[in-house]
């Protein structure tokens, strides 16, 4: 299953639930200098549908 999460600032990411906590882990260091705990992740991250064939159709 792809998770994705959007900062606060914007930034955002996507991927597997581990690797978007260790993602947003590090951006929170380097962006904002702040430490993010898993449970911090799985409170604002979001289930991203694919559907499979084709992607980025509405970007
Ligand atoms: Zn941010």
């Amino acid at each position: 299953m792809l998770m994705e999460v959007t900062c606060r600032c914007g930034w955002t990411t996507r991927g597997s639930r581990s690797e978007v906590v260790t993602n947003i882990q590090q951006h929170g260091r380097t962006a904002h200098q702040q430490e993010v705990t898993p449970a911090e992740v799985r409170a604002i991250w979001r289930v991203v549908h694919v559907t499979g064939g084709g992607d980025g159709a509405k970007k």
